[in-house]
């Protein structure tokens, strides 16, 4: 059974509809009255206030206006504000599918830039309203904020990262609504990239599970184990790699299992179950300083008696864990 809503991997904003390389389409849409504004600043948004699950601020109307004659109109705003090198850079996410609220309406995401919140206060920080990242809130959003949050964390790093050309180290400018990145020097267009990492769950010939302890995190945290794919390497052989490399055991039979994006900063993780008959395993002693088998009861066990810590919700591995314990499992511990 693959792993089903992913906390990261739910988005509902359709991205087709508009050209992204049609000349002035962000500052057509940055006028449009019913677009909303996503601000993203270091990989934090502000939340809606009052109780309940949280929701993310979108800035429409009144509010929507006052930023964009702060950034000097929507014409600056489009051109990525006062410096383009700078920011905030302008995204088109997408627009509200039909027969829901807001339908039709465009989400433009700015990201990163001058310091400066949606009410004019600074850093996200100090701000009026609660600020959030996508670890505290991701598995918290509905699908349709979740996405677009998603989406915009990973661009405010790429953006961020990429200011220069890789080929020859002029400036670059966004480009096609914000989804890549040209350099005016020698014409290249760069795309936002990320890095494939294989992340694995392993049960043993009795169906115990495997889990792994890195030294550098507080005593008592276990879960999958991971890694990143290497040039030249197949998802496969990265998952056998990695795992003979981390917990010296071998891989019998691997069952993809699906993937999400996490971009902390840049990674895709594609998930697995792997199954191998060796019922000793060795952790590395550098990356992985403890590996432990588990057994349903004894998980369930360690995990209410507060000596396991697994990952949180919103992360693969918890809910590879989940998958193998059969149900949802509930902790008060919080691994952030
Ligand atoms: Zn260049």
């Amino acid at each position: 059974m693959a792993l089903a809503d992913l906390a990261l991997s739910r988005s509902r904003l359709h991205k087709i509809g508009d050209d992204r390389a049609t000349p002035g389409l962000l500052e057509r849409v940055l006028g449009e009255p019913s677009t909303v504004i996503l601000r993203v600043l270091d990989g934090r948004a502000r939340l809606r206030d009052g109780d309940g699950p949280p929701v993310l601020h979108l800035l429409g109307g009144d509010e929507a206006v006052g930023l964009l004659d702060r950034l000097g109109g929507p014409a600056a705003a489009a051109a990525g504000g006062a410096d383009p090198l700078a920011g905030p850079v302008p995204v088109l996410l997408g627009r509200f599918p039909e027969g829901g609220p807001r339908a039709g309406a465009a989400v433009v995401a700015l990201l990163g830039g001058p310091d400066e919140g949606p009410d004019g206060t600074v850093g996200g920080t100090t701000a009026r309203g609660r600020w959030s990242d996508l670890r505290e809130v991701g598995a918290l959003l509905d699908d349709t904020d979740a996405g677009a949050l998603t989406e915009a964390v990973a661009l405010e790093h790429w953006h961020r990262t990429h200011r220069r050309c890789p080929r020859c180290g002029g400036p670059t400018r966004p480009s096609a609504a914000g989804h890549e990145r040209v350099c005016d020097a020698d014409g290249s267009t760069h795309h936002p990239r990320h890095d494939p990492a294989v992340i694995m769950t392993v049960s043993g010939p009795d169906d115990r599970l495997l889990l792994g302890h890195q030294g550098r995190w507080p005593e008592g945290r276990f879960s999958a184990f991971a890694g990143f794919v290497e040039p030249g390497e197949s998802l496969e052989q990265a998952v056998a790699r990695e795992l003979w490399e981390e917990a010296g055991v071998r891989v019998s039979a691997a069952e993809y299992l699906g993937s999400q994006p996490w971009p902390f900063p840049a990674s895709l993780m594609l998930a697995f179950h792997v199954t191998t008959e060796d019922e000793h395993a060795r952790p590395d002693g550098t990356e992985i300083t403890e590996t432990r088998w588990f057994t349903r009861e004894g998980l369930a066990d360690a995990v209410a008696g507060g000596e396991v810590t697994l990952p949180p919700s919103v992360s693969v591995a918890r809910r590879l864990v989940e998958r193998w314990f059969g149900t949802e499992i509930r902790q008060e511990g919080v691994w952030r």
